[in-house]
């Protein structure tokens, strides 16, 4: 008989957090290689499209708000002026899950940034009480980071990025084949994730890709144009791209991939959550994307300063967002969904000109979401806020969190204030 696998992405305990098409993708693949070997439950805490979610509604893109209990801020937060909350469906349904779904033989848990660990503390609390010993096991972003913490939680082995030779090992199997991610676990899906790459060409000293991923590869096109259909199968609309570097040799994944979209009239709405490089997009890649069904376009643009862009990695200069913008706008994308990311309270502050910078970017035309800087361990920017913060503690990595420590909350209120009054403006 085939062993009972419980796959579980757990809730959030954070100030704040939305539904920016977010699913647990690296449990759902490896979920999806595991389905010839075991009988899998999937257990999604931040599944907004379930009966027990009241009112799930979503924007015309699929992203949406989760559901949320204010709680009492944990001690080492107490500094920080917000609410803290936690986000996600109850703890008696994912109980009532155990006691009626159960006996499981093993399960398997997400972790994603750092400073949500208080979930997976919630969830192992919940398998103790109610399976008993049942192996737990961890991996993701928060088990590569930050493995000796993730060890002191209670799971039985904890994997980082990408060993999952060591969980083929544990469960005593032959490694699987490439299969497309474990979709079928949901009762209703609103949009879906897909890659087409793994890394980035880039460094930069606030961003752990290098140390979540490897150098940049490509992904072989028959796997990715696969895991799309079996999307349009499930009737997905919305589909975002994970990739740290999607326009990266085009080339090689995105036009072929879009080659195939175009050619077999597939109409799906496409999105870019993980930054887009500007300095990639080429007029020739917008006409590409933008008749392939790219409807909304995040890029990384942090600061305007030289200075600033050359110290972090260079992935971008102010000449070539310019120059992306054009191409979006040329070839039709609308342009009220094209945004500029713009890093908050980034330790390099003082030369990176950030109200200068957003000015910029709205002067192009860019919307603005400005992205609180959170100190990632293991990455040269992150590794120098043991200055400000005890790193060893990650719900000090917390993104609202660092930039309030390093500013203060009135100056961040300010930034936020003028970025809602720049984005109004544009409509
Ligand atoms: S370009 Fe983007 S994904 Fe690549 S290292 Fe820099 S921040 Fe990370």
């Amino acid at each position: 008989m085939k062993p009972r696998i419980l796959l579980v992405n757990p809730p959030i305990y954070d100030f704040a957090a939305y539904d920016f098409w977010l699913k647990p993708y690296g449990l759902l693949r490896v979920g999806g290689r595991l389905t010839r070997h075991a009988e899998l439950v999937l257990f999604d805490f931040m599944d907004r499209l379930v009966s027990d979610v009241p009112d799930p509604r979503s924007d015309s893109y699929g992203r949406g708000r989760f559901p949320e209990q204010r709680l009492a801020k944990p001690s080492s937060l107490r500094d920080i002026p917000r609410y803290w909350r936690r986000f996600g469906r109850n703890r008696d349904v994912f109980q009532t899950v155990l006691r009626e779904q159960g006996p499981f033989d093993a399960v398997l848990i997400q972790t994603t940034l750092t400073y949500w660990y208080p979930g997976i503390v919630e969830v192992i609390e919940n398998i103790r009480a109610i399976c008993g010993s049942v192996p737990i096991v961890m991996g993701g972003v928060y088990a590569t980071l930050c493995p000796d913490h993730a060890a002191g939680l209670g799971a039985d082995l904890v994997i980082q990025a990408n060993r999952t030779a060591a969980l083929w090992d544990w469960f005593g199997i032959p490694e699987p084949p490439p299969a497309p991610p474990f979709w079928q676990g949901y009762d209703r899906l609103g949009c879906g994730v897909i890659t087409l790459t793994k890394g980035c060409p880039f460094s930069c000293s606030y961003c752990a890709s290098e140390l979540l991923c490897g150098s940049f590869k490509t992904r072989p096109l028959e796997d990715c144009i696969r895991d799309l259909n079996q999307m349009i199968a499930l009737g997905i609309q919305d589909i975002a791209f994970y990739d740290d570097a999607l326009l990266y040799k085009p080339e090689q994944a995105l036009i072929p991939f879009l080659h195939y979209v175009i050619d077999h009239k597939i109409h799906v709405r496409f999105h870019t959550p993980n930054a887009l490089h500007g300095r990639f997009l080429s007029a020739e890649l917008a006409q590409w994307m933008v008749r392939g069904g790219f409807k909304t376009f995040y890029l990384g643009y942090e600061s305007r300063s030289e200075q600033w862009q050359q110290v972090t990695g260079d992935k971008v200069r102010t000449d070539e967002i310019a120059g992306a913008v054009e191409h979006l706008r040329s070839a039709g994308a609308d342009p009220h969904n094209i945004v500029a990311y713009q890093i908050i309270g980034h330790p390099d502050s003082d030369i990176q000109q950030i109200e200068a910078s957003m000015h910029f970017a709205h002067h192009l035309g860019m919307r603005i979401m400005l992205a609180d800087f959170s100190p990632i361990p293991g990455t040269p920017d992150g590794d120098r806020c043991n200055t400000w913060i005890d790193m060893s503690e990650p719900l000090n990595h917390n993104k609202t969190a660092f930039p309030i420590r390093l500013f203060g909350a009135d100056t961040v209120n300010r930034f936020k204030d003028l970025c809602r009054k720049m984005n109004a403006s544009i409509g």
